[in-house]
């Protein structure tokens, strides 16, 4: 256990200093790291290290099995954590999800094999169901009234069906291949799940760390929102103004600056990026000209 011979990570720090774990080596390491990274904070995360300490934030991060991380959260080993929701679930820990982070996606479903008659979970109340998430499928089972003979397994978890070792699976799926490389059929979804930034319960009554979780959640909500909108500066002729604001559902009303030709503006908007396209269309038909498009790093309203 990491919790265990950690020092140098220990809670010495300044008041309101704070600890966040994060998964060591895995498919959320990547994402997280570049999240910490873009919302400033300098640290180092090269290697096999145990933990790391910002050098421009009151922050500790300490690198875990993402299994692990559930608990450190809730027994304020860390003040603050971010794993895959299943796992949060799983563990039926006591913490807050403070924000959802829009990477991790997967769900956790229940699966039998192709060819099975099986449709509905309700017809495996007293199955044999392998899993690497028994609280979860317990817990699930037993919302139906049920009380399968639970599996746990802790890897390749798909096969087992096909070795006759269970009749389905609780599993977590994020695009189907494996199900579909294991001949298995999604029958339900338990939970859509993602990668979430939790905090110990103690942690958030502590005015001093409070007040840290919140300037973190700030930033990361401006990184977030800038990923959702992109920055459009445009040229047109004055008559076009009133079409092109009809078309600019923007944050607040565009800038808009008189240009050196005469009854000529530039106009400044963000767009959102979802309906990017279709925008930047009515745009030039409203009668813009010369759009530039940039990406945003950051957004604060
Ligand atoms: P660790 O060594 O930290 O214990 P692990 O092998 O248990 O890692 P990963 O496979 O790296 O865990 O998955 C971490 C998290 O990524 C999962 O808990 C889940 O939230 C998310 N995830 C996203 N897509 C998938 C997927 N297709 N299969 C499994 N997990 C996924
Ligand atoms: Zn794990």
């Amino acid at each position: 256990m990491a919790s265990q011979n950690m020092s140098g990570f220990g809670g010495h720090g300044v008041e309101g200093s704070l600890k966040l774990a994060v998964q060591r080596s895995g498919r959320l390491t990547e994402e997280t790291l570049s999240l910490l990274h873009s919302i400033g904070l300098e640290f180092e995360s090269y290697g096999q290290r145990l933990f790391s300490h910002c050098r421009n934030f009151p922050l500790s991060i300490l690198y875990g099995r993402d299994d692990d991380i559930p608990d450190y959260v809730a027994r304020g080993t860390v003040d603050l954590g971010i794993v895959g929701r299943n796992l949060i679930h799983e563990e039926g820990i006591d913490a807050e999800e403070l924000l959802a982070l829009g990477y991790g996606y997967c769900t956790l479903i229940v699966g039998v094999l192709r060819d099975s008659p099986i449709e509905h979970p309700e017809e495996l109340i007293n199955a044999r169901i392998a899993t690497s998430y028994p609280n979860s499928a317990r817990k699930f089972f037993a919302s139906l009234g049920g009380n399968p003979e639970i599996i746990t397994i802790s890897g390749s978890v798909e096969v087992a069906p096909s070795l006759g070792l269970a009749d389905a699976v609780v599993e977590l799926t994020a695009t189907g291949s494996t199900l579909i490389l294991n001949d298995l059929r999604q029958i339900h979804t338990i939970l859509e799940s993602e990668a979430v930034l939790v905090a110990n319960v103690d942690s958030m009554k502590d005015p001093a760390k409070r007040a840290n979780i919140e300037r973190i959640l700030m930033r990361i909500d401006a990184v977030r929102a800038a990923k959702r909108y992109k920055y459009v500066m445009m040229n047109a002729p004055e008559t076009a103004l009133d079409a092109i604001r009809a078309v600019i559902p923007g944050m607040k009303s565009p800038t808009v600056v008189p240009l050196a030709d005469p009854g000529w503006v530039a106009v400044h908007t963000a767009l959102e990026e979802e309906a990017f396209w279709e925008s930047i269309e009515r745009l030039r038909k409203a009668g813009a000209t010369e759009i530039l498009v940039s990406s945003l790093e950051k957004i604060l309203l």
